[in-house]
């Protein structure tokens, strides 16, 4: 049977505190995939104290470990790729993205777009990942709704569409009218938490809104309802599948409300999983062979199996349990015999994976991030960058006897994509780049919790660093004998030039024309 049009694979990106989690657990707990409010952090916790360099974690109270959560509703597979939310971890989370069809935007009523939504926002762009927006905490005083819409539309350079309009928000808040379905949602209950009432009106002119809502409050709706009707273009799946116009959402994570519209929205409208761009050509997931990307390797998930988990997003074919797929450019064939799947509750072993899911790959490290995985190993997928770090420090061993393990190490977390490693064709001192500074303390508490290796990190004389390449052999080699000094090597042995600021990128790349300088490297 054919899954793919029943497969909605998306993520959720917002500033932090606007209400990712409790979207993500009232997600889990509409999908039946959890029974009881709370799980998610419970679970993230039990997995948390397994693990020592997630002591950090615990310690700031934020996330830094992408996961993967599946759930059904009404016959269609959710996976739900949960993005951290510090900004310190965008480079995790900007690949994270490169593996979704669509995603939801949380944005709180009274903040708007914030820096992070909107960083996260540039990345969806870039990849036209269409948006859904969902207006969250409208059980508290907020901006007029108007404002927010115009913000979005403004800062993103996006159509909005309103679907659902509040009546009210914090203590006048009343309940959302379906603008789309001309449906009132009611919190029904004196405590509210209820997913709400639905009442089926004819629009806006029905006689009993009257009876229901307060003369205010309708009057307010009404007004309000025509100018954002008259206001905003129409929803056009067209253009939102384009990531040109975002639907938005009026609702409250906490208080469950709204949360099943989103839902219904993500099962009506988000995409089922999209051709993937690759080399020579697109894949489109109608295809028969089996093909794949890893976008994220999690090291030592159990601390008694050293293990590491490679994810990969599943784009063509159906994968069965046993099959072996090649590591396209590198490697092996590799049989793949303990797939994970990874549902809310627990790990599940996969029998078999359709385009658009997520599997888990135990292995030793010899997947990357960034490979292809297919069964001709003739494709590969494109887009997945390595980002230039903008901290860059050297690593200083406090027991010089441990430098192979500090190579060890410092090539599985590189591996891993949580730092990157270069070495300098001159002395001896190994330097790391970031993206983040929270990068750093993960790095050096890593080294100790898990290589025993004791290190401290010290100033290097450069800040950034590029990739450096050039059509004519002789033009690079030239400019790497000049610039020696500034010269490292990555950990695939590619060359980057290390420099004390942007500026004198750009000074040098100016000096020598032919030479590319890259901020990015596709891996
Ligand atoms: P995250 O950092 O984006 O994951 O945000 P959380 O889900 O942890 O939420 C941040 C805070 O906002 C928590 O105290 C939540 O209880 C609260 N919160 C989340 N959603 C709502 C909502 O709809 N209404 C209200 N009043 N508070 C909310």
């Amino acid at each position: 049977m054919n899954q793919i049009p029943d497969r909605r694979t998306f993520a959720i990106i917002s500033h932090p505190d606007a209400g990712k989690t409790t979207l993500t657990e009232k997600l889990l707990l509409f999908g039946g995939a959890i029974h009881l409010a709370g799980e998610v952090k419970a679970r993230g916790q039990a997995r948390r104290a397994r693990s020592d360099w997630m002591k950090i974690e615990q310690q700031r109270g934020i996330s830094v470990t992408s996961s993967v959560m599946t759930f059904e509703r009404e016959g269609i597979t959710f996976n739900l790729l949960d993005t951290p939310g510090h900004e310190d971890f965008s480079e995790d989370t900007y690949r994270t993205l490169t593996a979704v069809d669509s995603a939801v935007m949380v944005i709180d009523v009274a903040k708007g777009i914030e820096s992070q939504t909107r960083k996260l926002f540039e990345v969806c762009r870039l990849r036209s990942v269409p948006i859904i927006t969902f207006v969250n905490k409208v059980d508290r005083e907020g901006r007029e709704n108007f404002e927010t819409l115009d913000e979005i539309a403004d800062l993103l350079a996006l159509d909005v569409t309103p679907m659902t309009w509040p009546v009210g928000l914090g203590g006048q808040f009343e309940g959302v009218y379906d603008l789309v379905g001309n449906r009132l949602l009611l919190p029904e209950g004196p405590s509210r938490e209820f997913q709400g009432k639905v009442i089926q009106t004819s629009g806006l002119d029905d006689p009993q809104l009257d009876e229901i809502l307060s003369a205010q409050g309708l009057a307010k709706l009404r007004e309000d309802a025509e100018l954002a009707m008259a206001g905003y273009a129409p929803f056009d799946v067209e253009a939102y599948r384009n990531g040109d116009l975002t639907p938005v959402y009026f609702g409250s994570a906490l208080k469950q409300f709204g949360v099943d519209a989103l839902i219904g929205a993500l099962a009506e409208h988000a995409p089922p999983p999209r051709p993937q761009p690759a080399e020579p050509a697109p894949v489109d997931p109608m295809n028969d062979e089996v093909t794949g990307f890893i976008f994220k390797v999690q090291a030592n998930m159990d601390p008694n199996h050293r293990d590491r988990i490679a994810f990969m997003r599943l784009c063509s074919g159906t994968f069965k349990r046993g099959m072996k797929l090649t590591p396209t450019g590198h490697g092996k064939p590799v049989a793949i015999h303990s797939p994970i799947l990874f549902f809310a509750q627990d790990r599940e072993l996969a029998e078999e994976a359709f385009p658009g899911d997520i599997i888990g790959i135990p292995n030793h490290g010899t997947l990357r991030v960034g490979d292809t995985m297919s069964e001709k190993a003739q494709v590969r997928f494109t887009g997945l960058p390595n980002f230039a770090p903008e901290i860059l420090r050297r690593v200083a061993l406090k027991d010089p006897t441990k430098t192979k393990q500090l190579r060890k190490a410092l090539d599985d977390m590189a591996e891993e994509g949580v730092t990157q490693v270069f070495y300098p064709e001159i002395g001896a001192n190994i330097v790391i780049g970031v993206v983040g500074q929270l990068q750093l303390e993960v790095l050096i508490s890593r080294l100790e919790a898990e290589y025993k290796v004791a290190a401290g990190l010290e100033m290097a004389p450069y800040e950034t660093a590029r990739w450096v390449s050039a059509a004519d052999p002789k033009t690079l080699k030239d400019f790497t004998d000049i610039n020696r000094s500034a010269m490292a090597k990555d950990r695939d042995g590619n060359p980057v030039f290390m420099a004390k600021s942007a500026w004198e990128v750009g000074y040098v790349a100016e000096r020598y024309p032919d030479v590319k300088f890259a901020a990015t490297r596709e891996r």
